[in-house]
């Protein structure tokens, strides 16, 4: 049986692992299951930076540690919010003040220099040192204000323009169809069964 740890509190993210992963052979658990309660400074500058670091801590307890680290990149802001997505607009997180934030930088940005992406990076770390990372991104557009009643973060003024929709406005089935993390639960479920699981 592979041990996994999933740094997070989170056990949604651990039933979606789960999902992704399909083993038999691994049994997951997050920091709230084994009673982890130490904070962990997310202080990198990239999104595989965070990762890694959360992953580390995991495989520091003697699991094979797993982490995710995502947020919005907008191109006419130089990649920001970037790491910084959930605290954009200061701590504690608030979507609807990140949101404000983002719409009021972007106040005078032409429609065609709107683009956007979300990312979303999964890293594995083994207590033996082997280190790994998969990325997925979904390109889309910043609108001009809020469309759709779903999700959460920035998924109201994220436009997927092949469905003309933003996040907010998809079906869990549509998001995971094509989100950013949806696809980086893809490459690395192949990539951990290679490097890992060995099958
Ligand atoms: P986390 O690393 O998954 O906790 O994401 C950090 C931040 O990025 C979140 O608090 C959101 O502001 C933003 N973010 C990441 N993924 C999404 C998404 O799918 N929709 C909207 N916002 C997202």
């Amino acid at each position: 049986m592979f041990k996994i740890l999933i740094a997070t509190h989170n056990s949604h993210k651990a039933v979606e692992l789960e999902h992704f992963l399909q083993s038999d052979k691994v049994e997951l658990k997050t920091f709230s299951d084994i009673g982890y309660d130490d904070d962990v400074v997310e202080d990198g500058k990239t999104f595989e930076e965070n990762a890694l670091i959360k992953a580390r801590v995991a495989a520091k307890l003697g699991y094979i540690g797993i982490a995710d680290d995502s947020g919005l990149c907008v191109d006419c802001l130089d990649g920001e919010p970037g790491v910084y997505s959930a605290r954009y607009a200061g701590e504690p997180c608030d979507d609807e003040k990140n949101n404000d934030k983002l719409l009021d930088r972007m106040n005078d940005i032409a429609d065609s220099e709107r683009t956007a992406k979300f990312v979303s990076v999964i890293a594995c770390v083994t207590p033996d040192g082997t280190e790994f990372c998969c990325r997925g991104e979904c390109p889309g557009i910043i609108l001009r204000e809020r469309r759709g009643n779903g999700g959460f973060g920035y998924d109201p003024l994220f436009l997927y323009q092949e469905l003309n929709k933003t996040f907010a406005e998809m079906n869990s089935e549509e998001k995971n169809s094509v989100s950013h993390r949806a696809r980086a639960m893809q490459l690395f479920a192949k990539e951990f069964s290679r490097r890992i699981l060995k099958c």
